[in-house]
């Protein structure tokens, strides 16, 4: 079921949006909602960082050089954009505005920066529906983040730390999802979803949908 098949009202997309600390979960997530989910897509971000084994071009990320990604910057190309560590990453405008404007839903897995300017930004506010995922235990995310005991110690702290410095922004986010079991957490993403799709600002015809129930709109209820 999509979500406007779930919901005679034409309604307009929204952008959910994930974030967490790595090693929280957020990727498997994220890929469980998009199997499970309809009416959802992942918007593509473009990375100045190098492809890791197995991440395809225009899938994964969109790859360019630092360049480009400037060029792209000034030609208002992005709909939000941050540096995360030492690398350069921004949203499409275009994609996302097409899916929204068709009715389709929006996920970005993008940081704290990037959802700090959706929330600030006029035009993308109301559709924004953010979502920080917490991994359960300090000790669950040093077993996440060790990368099986393959790593330096120096390597591990410094992903630690990176970890306390993102999960430092949870206030900032609409909900909390501790994950602690993942079957759980992405039931409780798809609720998350399910409710915002519900949301009364969110149904387009709503008023004419209720007419037309109350028999006061004859020549379209049928
Ligand atoms: P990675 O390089 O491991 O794929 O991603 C590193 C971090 O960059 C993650 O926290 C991810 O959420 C974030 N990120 C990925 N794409 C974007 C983007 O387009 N904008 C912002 N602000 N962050 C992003």
């Amino acid at each position: 079921m999509t979500g406007n098949e779930s919901n005679v009202v034409a309604r307009r997309g929204l952008m959910l949006v994930l974030s967490s600390p790595s090693g929280a979960g957020k990727t498997t997530i994220a890929r469980a909602l998009l199997e499970r989910e309809a009416g959802i897509s992942m918007s593509v971000s473009a990375t100045t960082r190098s492809p890791r084994q197995g991440e395809t071009d225009g899938k994964d990320y969109h790859f360019v050089d630092v360049e480009r990604f400037h060029r792209m910057v000034e030609a208002g190309e992005f709909l939000e954009h941050a540096r995360v560590f030492n690398n350069f990453y921004g949203t499409p405008r275009a994609p996302v505005e097409a899916t929204l404007a068709q009715g389709n839903d929006v996920l970005f897995d993008i940081d704290w920066q990037g959802t700090q300017q959706l929330g600030q930004n006029p035009n993308a506010q109301n559709d924004l529906v953010s979502v920080f995922i917490l991994p359960p235990s300090l000790e669950e995310l040093y077993r996440r983040l060790s990368g099986r005991g393959l790593d330096s110690p120096e390597i591990v702290a410094g992903r630690m730390a990176r970890a306390g410095d993102e999960m430092s922004h949870w206030p900032e986010y609409d909900y909390i999802v501790v994950n602690d079991d993942l079957d759980r957490s992405i039931d409780a993403v798809r609720s998350i979803l399910a409710a915002a799709r519900l949301k009364r600002e969110r149904q387009a015809d709503l008023a004419g949908f209720v007419n037309r129930l109350r028999g006061l709109d004859r020549d379209s209820g049928g």
